[in-house]
């Protein structure tokens, strides 16, 4: 079944928050001022469990959901984590199984993940530059850590990975080629991401938006790329590669270049509110129906309800007050 929105947007991809925790404190995700120890989280009882999601996830991709990508928060402090891919992985018409880490704790996963079925990861890395690294994690984790998590991953066959990594002004982008070139041959796709407006908490400014555009002509300056085809309509990254064949990069254009209109994404929070949208102000709750004894059929029509409906566009419509707006937060939706 295809399901579309109300500007004939199919339901595609599902990501799916499986904590609110993590980890890590990036300072523009998850600033220790906001989530230090005094910080509420949810508790066990309010987060879904293995089972509500495998549920949710196999009537979404009735509904034409191809991809599945699991995040958090960490999805990796979540416990067993393999145990809910092999569930997912048994889900008939599913195309594409991926998850979104900080990599920190791959290298005790990432075999135990492949072996449940994982296709491919991709590790969040902002910078191979270690002040620059620990100052944005703010949690005392070494690059030495990732790198190692990222080779964990090429180990047990996890590919093709990608490496993600946040651009902040005159945070890390003077290490960003330095990151590029670290990658480059090596099959690993690195994607850099623009800083974005998404929730309330991490101080977002433009003025600490590197364009996409400039991003590209600093690479290109060093190890010369062009642009390439993209794999799929909807595709999230805009694909360069090197001109002497030794790979590609992606670059991740939602201030300067917004996608909304490609846009075949749903996302699922620890606790079953479903947003149609990363700067969604309020999901819609998944896990009362869950919980109040509802059939598959009554889920089911509540998605297509939500869906069928769905008008937003929240890039192509940003300002200075949308940045404000209360949006829900980067670190309880994921990426
Ligand atoms: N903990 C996992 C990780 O580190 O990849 C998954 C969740 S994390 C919220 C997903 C991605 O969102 C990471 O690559 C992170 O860098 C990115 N991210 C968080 N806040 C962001 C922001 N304000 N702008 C752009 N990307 C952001």
């Amino acid at each position: 079944m295809v399901l579309t929105d109300s500007f004939e947007r199919p339901l595609r991809d599902l990501r799916i928050s499986v904590t609110d925790r993590c980890n890590f404190r990036c300072t523009y995700c998850m600033p220790r001022e906001v989530f230090g120890p005094g910080y509420q989280f949810l508790n066990r009882t309010e987060i879904l469990s293995y089972e509500e999601i495998t549920r949710l996830a196999r009537i979404f991709v009735a509904h034409g959901v191809e991809k599945l990508r699991i995040t958090g928060g960490e999805p990796l402090v979540r416990r067993d984590l393999h145990t809910l891919i092999s569930s997912l992985r048994e889900i008939r018409d599913l195309k594409d199984l991926t998850l979104t880490t900080n990599g920190s704790l791959l290298r005790a996963q990432a075999q135990k993940l492949k072996d449940a079925g994982l296709e491919r990861v991709t590790v969040s890395l902002d910078s191979l530059d270690d002040a620059v690294f620990q100052a944005m994690n703010d949690s005392g984790v070494p690059v030495a850590v990732v790198l190692d998590g990222i080779e964990a991953a090429r180990e047990a066959g996890l590919a093709p990975i990608k490496v993600n990594a946040v651009v902040k002004r005159g945070t890390n982008d003077h290490t960003l080629v330095d990151l590029a070139r670290h990658f480059k041959g090596t099959g690993v796709i690195v994607r850099f991401i623009e800083f974005m407006d998404v929730g309330a908490t991490n101080g977002w400014q433009l003025e600490h938006v590197v364009p996409a555009r400039e991003l590209v002509e600093r690479i290109n300056a060093e190890l010369p790329i062009e642009p390439a085809e993209a794999n799929y309509r909807g595709e999230v990254a805009q694909r360069w590669r090197y001109t002497d064949g030794s790979g590609e990069i992606g670059v991740i254009t939602s201030i300067s270049e917004p996608f909304c209109g490609n846009c075949t994404r749903a996302r699922l929070s620890p606790e079953g509110e479903l947003y149609t949208c990363l700067f969604g102000i309020r999901g819609h709750d998944f896990r009362g129906l869950l919980r109040s004894g509802a059939t598959d059929s009554e889920i089911a029509a509540f998605l297509e309800s939500v869906w069928r409906v769905r008008d937003d566009r929240y890039s192509e419509l940003r300002t200075a007050e949308t940045a404000l707006l209360p949006k829900v937060e980067m670190s309880h939706i994921g990426g």
